[in-house]
């Protein structure tokens, strides 16, 4: 073989070595195959190919798309919403939480200004604006992330079947449903249970900043991340900031998964636990 044969083949090769490394740098990792037939394929909902199942990270997704889809996927297993890390939360205001004067006589008085709330559009498929209920001068509050069809159909916060399972981890820690205090970040059942929407989110939570303010228990648990997330102003995932003290207007917060979650996934029963027991631990020093 003459040496301008064997030149040319291992710049050839270099060529293709260059291009793996690239390949692999931008994060496509399937790069074997019938590449072209794949490149034509639409990349989102597609999870097979006649040549078998497509990879994730297969040509024709950007990469980023599939950094993000990946991410989400996961995310939304545990639970997650799922917002870019890089960016602030939108309402992050350099982590200044609102100041919280308590200014009103009673819960009461905070129920009458939201009176038949048509601030924002959860009003127009909603039956019941789902308060919260509970002990005015509970030491423990629970918030949730909106009202479910039960909970609608009712007024009561917490009485489906996570409810339930919110009544068990209640008492799990020795305490009863009217000794804590129960309410979600919006008031109005979001429809089909979507996750509530940053406007309606923004009008609703003053309401709820202003029962806190009132009720100043000692401990906050937020339950999963929409409640966690609006609470702190973070993308935070709950996944990560589950069972770490965090701190709200000087009042502790306990992140954890949502009792909902839990039913999809009884696995994490253990987690919340370990999770209820600190907030226990810690109520019961601050008793003493
Ligand atoms: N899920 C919530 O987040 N809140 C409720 O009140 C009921 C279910």
């Amino acid at each position: 073989m003459s040496s301008e044969i064997i030149d040319e083949a291992l710049s050839i090769t270099r060529e293709l070595d260059d291009q793996l490394r690239f390949y692999r740098e931008i994060g496509l990792e399937d790069i074997g195959g019938s590449t072209a037939t794949r490149e034509l394929a639409p990349a989102a909902n597609h999870t097979e190919s006649a040549s078998g199942p497509l990879k994730a990270g297969a040509i024709g997704e950007h990469p980023q798309l599939r950094n993000d889809k990946g991410a989400a996927q996961q995310a939304a297993l545990f639970g997650d919403t799922i917002l870019p890390r890089e960016q602030p939360h939108p309402r992050s205001r350099s982590q200044s939480f609102p100041v919280l004067e308590p200014s009103d006589a009673s819960l009461e008085a905070i129920r009458e200004d939201i009176g038949d709330c048509r601030r924002c559009k959860l009003h127009e498929h909603r039956r019941t604006i789902v308060f919260g209920e509970g002990n005015p001068r509970a030491k423990l509050v629970f918030i949730g992330e909106g009202p479910g069809a039960e909970e609608d159909a009712t007024g009561r916060p917490f009485v489906g079947r996570a409810g339930q399972l919110l009544d068990k981890i209640i008492a799990a820690i020795g305490l009863r449903r009217e000794d804590v205090y129960i309410a979600n970040i919006v008031k109005c059942r979001p429809p089909g249970n979507r996750t509530p929407e940053r406007d309606e989110v923004d009008t609703c939570e003053p309401f709820l900043f202003r029962q806190l303010a009132f009720i100043r228990p000692d401990v906050i648990v937020a339950l999963g991340s929409p409640a966690f997330q609006c609470l702190l102003r973070t993308r935070e995932p709950i996944t990560r900031a589950r069972g770490e003290w965090r701190d709200w207007n000087g009042i502790k917060v306990m992140p954890t998964f949502h009792p909902a979650f839990l039913l999809r996934s009884p696995d994490k029963k253990r987690e919340v636990w370990d999770d209820m027991k600190k907030v226990r631990d810690y109520l019961n020093r601050e008793a003493s």
